[in-house]
């Protein structure tokens, strides 16, 4: 088992880290050093530099554009733009219905949709989670009828993330609701400003309008944005969701937070002294510094363990544990960061005086939002059942 990067994959790591340096708008740098959202616009710009370079599609085939990294590079590339951090590619584009569109897709889609999946021409949203459909994912009741060559669209997805900013959605609709629950579902791609589609952005705690609730009312959707076959969808989602659970330990996400919780305390005076210097404040701070290196040595090991036993075209349990330690590392670099700044984090918004350590009004916000990294992408319990079954085979 190899846990050490080759000479090579530093030096790719250190070309890594500089082009982010010599290529991130500072603005875009300054407001995610700072915890805050990223806009349209930056992760826009941003993704046509990473294009330009030929790293916009960091996991895709070379045939379809991508540069051909070995899973250990697309580890580093990844590590590298959260750690910085700067801003991620789309993964409803690059990492979902892009690699569904070059695996299962017909020569016109992979044409018409690739390039601007690349570029991000098209900015994606998921329709997969439905107000009684979310864990049970399969008990979806989004429906399409054929009618000639087009599908009628009826149904409400919710959760949609940034469905407000979505040119594209790709959808999971019932079509065959006499089949078994996951043999009738298909697989469709619906442009966003088809008329019958209504996107209600939902207001969530942390201030945010992320994700959305999206109405389809007799929307026509032209049978030829058809992916597959019809009543196949299941087994491209089950594709897509495994392609979802990859990097999703979001190491260099926790790592920057607990590096600036770590400078805030070195700072910041509790009574008297340095926070740093709070033994119960530190101890804290170094377990969670532990467990992100232990975290990282887990994603190394299954990092070459994958490579070793060469692909499956099947997700591996192990990114369960992946998924489960890395968003709890998240949650918890968020609530160092919120203690470390005490009373300062409690400025939100537009409240924040001038003499608050940088950045600080944007700290709560970012600790609501986190909570959520144990619901998306399968929540903790879902892949503790994973766990369970196919790893402790319980
Ligand atoms: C911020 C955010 C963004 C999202 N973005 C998208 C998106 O873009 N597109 C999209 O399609 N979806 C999206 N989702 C939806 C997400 O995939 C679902 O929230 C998730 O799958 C859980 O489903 P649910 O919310 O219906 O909860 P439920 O499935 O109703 O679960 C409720 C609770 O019960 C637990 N539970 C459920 N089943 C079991 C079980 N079998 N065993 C043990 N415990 C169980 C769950 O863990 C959870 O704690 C997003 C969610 C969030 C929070």
């Amino acid at each position: 088992m190899e846990l050490e990067f080759t000479p090579e994959e530093d030096a790719f790591r250190s070309e890594v880290r500089a082009f982010i340096a010599a290529n991130l708008p500072a603005a875009t740098r300054q407001r995610l050093a700072e915890g805050r959202p990223t806009t349209k616009q930056d992760v826009m710009t941003w993704t046509r530099i990473l294009h330009d370079k030929g790293w916009s599609t960091p996991r895709w085939p070379v045939q379809y554009g991508g540069p051909g990294w070995t899973p250990v590079r697309q580890h580093i590339f990844l590590d590298e733009l959260l750690s910085f951090p700067a801003p991620e590619l789309l993964s409803f584009g690059v990492s979902m219905v892009g690699p569904v569109i070059y695996t299962f897709g017909n020569a016109a889609q992979k044409a018409r949709f690739l390039p601007r999946i690349a570029r991000l021409d098209d900015w994606w949203c998921q329709g997969f989670s439905e107000p009684g459909a979310g864990s049970d994912l399969a008990s979806l009741t989004t429906r399409a009828v054929r009618q000639g060559e087009h599908y009628i669209v009826n149904g409400q997805k919710t959760w949609t993330t940034y469905a407000q900013r979505a040119d594209w959605i790709f959808c999971l609709v019932r079509t065959d609701p006499a089949a078994k629950k996951q043999e009738g579902i298909s697989f469709l791609l619906i442009d966003m400003t088809t008329p019958g589609i209504t996107v209600r952005p939902i207001d969530t705690f942390d201030g945010g309008q992320e994700i959305c609730e999206v109405f389809f009312d007799n929307v026509k959707v032209p049978a030829e944005n058809l992916v597959g076959q019809e009543n196949r969808g299941w087994d491209y989602a089950k594709f897509l969701l495994g392609n979802e659970r990859t990097g999703i330990a979001r190491i260099g996400t926790a790592r920057s937070r607990l590096i600036r919780a770590r400078a805030i305390a070195m700072r910041s005076q509790r009574d008297g002294s340095r926070l740093i210097d709070n033994a119960r404040f530190a101890g804290r701070l170094i377990e969670a510094e532990v467990a992100l290196k232990a975290l990282e040595i887990t994603q190394l090991r299954v990092l070459s363990a994958d490579a070793a036993r060469g692909s499956t075209g099947k997700p591996n349990p192990a990114s369960s544990v992946l998924k489960i330690r890395g968003s709890e590392l998240q949650q918890r670099s968020t609530e160092l960061l919120l203690e470390a700044l005490g009373p300062d984090a409690l400025a939100y918004g537009n409240d924040t005086p001038a003499d608050l350590p940088e950045g600080a009004d944007a700290i709560a916000p970012l600790y609501f939002n986190t909570r959520k990294v144990t619901i998306y992408g399968g929540s903790s319990e879902i892949q503790k059942n994973i766990i369970a079954k196919a790893i402790l085979g319980l």
